[in-house]
């Protein structure tokens, strides 16, 4: 069975809701694909958002029901967690990402947007060198066709359209093992007496969130926030794929078993996060992408929600300005791609060298950069935002200096500085326009 829509939107997270609203609400016809039975369904983990994000990206703020409690005060700690950055007020507000997707997605269904969930996308329907519908399989079983001249991939880490695009069009580069961070959030009830002999022991902290830095392998994150008049326990582990041995689930898990206060989950979820480089290009002929599904994620540490909420705004101007003219080539979609990778794209490529940077460097050389200082408050808080960095090529030299006493380390820290600036200004560079040549060229000169 055949149908038509203005666009085709395959996943229904905070892009993809984001994407189908806006659009939807100018009056276009939008279909929202989903796989899972309802938006947000097993994906309730809590993520941290830069509070600007929803009125920049206008889009819906989270409801208070959506929103999680934010800890009095955050410390980063090395490994051994003998050093101790403390961090000021954080600039994030912690949501409920399964909740906020539901409300996200009402909203686009408010908006006029039809919500299909259930439906798995199969991949895309390429005509003529051009993307021209989805195929997908609905809640029957049976396969379907849904027809449109615009068509957006917001299927997250799997990537299920632009995976689908002939290779020529270079848009269908995999997420690689050593790409990919696995982590799980999840909130758990306490026993409030035993919590608070715990913290009285000196083996807790009440109302703080320590956030533990390299504690499986350079690439890691442990966090844990335990609010014992709140009656919880939030914690967090993040690890790339072999590095932590049992993988994210299997890690959780073993640091769960060492919490005596947990008594029962609350609610809490995991999954993969891509953490590699954003597609260079993020459009085709008749095709967007957007969010984790064009990499478009802080590589430093795995924060995707922002950028997909960012990038849905910028997607929507450009496909209700190609509605308008009729026109869904490349060149017309170009402008969502330089307004993205030319502004967010350039800061998420900067941390992308310095992600690729840690792959260089020990948990021990880690925990030295905490204890001397180097990784400083504004330096993570430039990362998390993020924003251009705090960490200028020189201040990052005289840092390293006080921090790493190997000189080779000094300068291979002093080099990835210079070349994520350099790579930044890169990305500021992208062609404002499309044409072949400017993006072969821009491409081939990426540092
Ligand atoms: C445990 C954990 C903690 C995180 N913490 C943070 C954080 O603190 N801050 C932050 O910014 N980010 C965080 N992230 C990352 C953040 O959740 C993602 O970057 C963000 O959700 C990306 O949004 P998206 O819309 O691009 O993709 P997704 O949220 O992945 O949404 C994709 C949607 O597409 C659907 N889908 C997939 N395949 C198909 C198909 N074939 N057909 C139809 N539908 C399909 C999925 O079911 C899903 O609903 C975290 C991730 C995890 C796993």
């Amino acid at each position: 069975m055949k149908e038509s829509w203005d666009l085709i939107v395959a996943g229904a997270g905070p892009a993809g809701c984001a994407l189908a609203g806006k659009v939807a609400r100018r009056g276009a016809k939008v279909l929202l694909l989903e796989k899972e039975q309802e938006p947000g369904l097993g994906r309730d983990w809590v993520v941290d958002v830069a509070r600007g994000t929803f009125e920049d990206a206008e889009v819906p703020e989270p409801s208070p029901a959506a929103r999680w409690n934010e800890p009095a005060s955050t410390v980063l700690v090395s490994s051994d967690t003998a050093h101790v950055i403390e961090l000021p007020p954080s600039p994030l507000l912690p949501v409920r990402n399964g909740l906020y997707v539901g409300e996200l997605a009402d909203w686009a269904v408010a908006g006029g947007a039809r919500l299909r969930a259930g439906c798995t996308a199969k991949g895309a329907v390429v005509e003529r060198d051009a993307v021209r519908g989805v195929t997908f399989s609905g809640r029957d079983g049976k396969e379907y066709t849904a027809e449109g001249p615009l068509v957006a991939d917001c299927t997250g880490m799997p990537g299920v359209l632009r995976r689908s695009t002939p290779g020529a069009w270079g848009m269908a580069a995999p997420v690689g093992e050593t790409e990919t961070v696995l982590a799980r959030r999840e909130v758990w009830k306490i026993d409030r007496k035993a919590a608070r002999k715990e913290v009285e022991a000196g083996r807790a902290s009440d109302g703080r969130r320590v956030d533990r830095a390299g504690a499986y392998g350079v690439y890691s994150i442990q966090t844990c926030y335990l609010d014992i008049k709140g009656g919880f326990v939030d914690v967090l582990v993040g690890v790339k794929p072999g590095s932590g041995r049992k993988g994210a689930d299997g890690l959780f898990e073993e640091y769960m078993a060492g919490l005596p206060y947990a008594t029962e989950k609350i609610f809490g979820d995991g999954g993969p996060i891509p953490i590699r480089r954003l597609l260079s290009s993020p459009v085709c002929d008749g095709m967007l992408v957007l969010g984790d599904s064009a990499c478009q994620v802080v590589p430093a540490h795995g924060s995707g929600t922002a950028s997909a909420l960012l990038a849905a705004d910028l997607a929507a101007g450009t496909v209700l300005e190609a509605l308008r003219r009729d026109e869904y080539g490349r060149a017309v979609l170009w402008e969502y791609a330089h307004a993205f990778m030319s502004g967010r794209g350039a800061v998420l490529a900067y941390y992308d060298v310095l992600r690729l940077h840690t792959d260089n460097i020990t948990v021990r050389d880690l925990d030295r950069l905490i204890e001397k200082g180097v990784l400083d408050a504004d330096l993570v808080y430039s990362g998390l935002l993020p924003e251009p960095p705090a960490l200028r090529p020189s201040r990052l030299a005289r840092q390293a200096y006080r921090g790493l006493a190997s000189p080779l380390q000094l300068i291979g820290f002093s080099l990835a500085g210079l070349k994520a600036e350099r790579t930044r200004r890169h990305y500021r560079r992208y062609p404002e326009s499309w044409s072949p040549e400017s993006f072969a060229s821009w491409e081939q000169r990426i540092p």
